[in-house]
């Protein structure tokens, strides 16, 4: 490095950013519900399936704490947009690639919103005949709920703030955040 480069400013230390659950906090929860997780499931082969893409630091967290057999596959969704939103009307942007009749599927989630997202697709998997279909979400805010979901395993529940890491982002920035925070002041770069 030369001796005239700039230091690098911390995305990590960011002072936009109110810490709301550390690292190890989510760690300490994610061995708790993948010891349940592994206790409920005992003598099957769970299918872990991801929501893309603020899903996957939770999964593949999650998953390395379900001692037992289990398989993992990702689906990725959008909504069609705020003006369609409250329809509940969803597009799959990645569909599955095996079929899942007769499985015990545990959707994976980071976080449960309104919940129009994981309503649509709850049904959508019952529809393909799975077997059982369950959800596993890091944070709930039930304040903002418009279609009630059964969240079988939840690591937190939080206000209804807009938060940010360990998979989350606000326009796509903050998803390599260790920790997970609420953003101050969102118009602020
Ligand atoms: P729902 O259909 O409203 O429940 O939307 C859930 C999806 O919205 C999540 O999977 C997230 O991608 C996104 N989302 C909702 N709240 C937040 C937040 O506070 N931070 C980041 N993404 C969020």
């Amino acid at each position: 490095m030369s001796a005239s480069a700039a230091p690098v400013p911390s995305e990590f230390n960011n002072e936009n950013l109110e810490p709301m659950f550390s690292a190890e906090q989510i760690q300490t929860r994610i061995a708790e519900l993948g010891a349940e997780i592994a206790r409920d499931y005992a003598g099957r082969n769970p299918l872990l399936l991801g929501v893309l893409k603020g899903a996957f630091i939770f999964l593949s967290d999650l998953m390395r704490a379900i001692d037992m057999r289990v398989g993992v596959e990702f689906m990725a969704i959008s909504s069609y947009g705020e003006s369609t939103r409250s329809s509940g009307e969803v597009k799959i942007v990645k569909d599955l690639d095996v079929p899942i009749e007769g499985r015990d599927i545990l959707i994976v989630e980071d976080i449960v919103d309104t919940g129009l997202t994981l309503s649509y697709l709850m049904a959508n998997l019952h529809s393909r005949g799975a077997s059982s279909v369950k959800l596993a979400a890091l944070l709930n805010k039930q304040e903002r709920r418009l279609r009630e979901v059964p969240i079988d395993y939840l690591g937190f529940t939080i206000p209804d703030a807009f938060v940010v890491g360990y998979g989350l982002d606000f326009a796509e920035r903050y998803r390599n955040l260790p920790y997970i925070a609420i953003i101050k002041d969102p118009t602020r770069d």
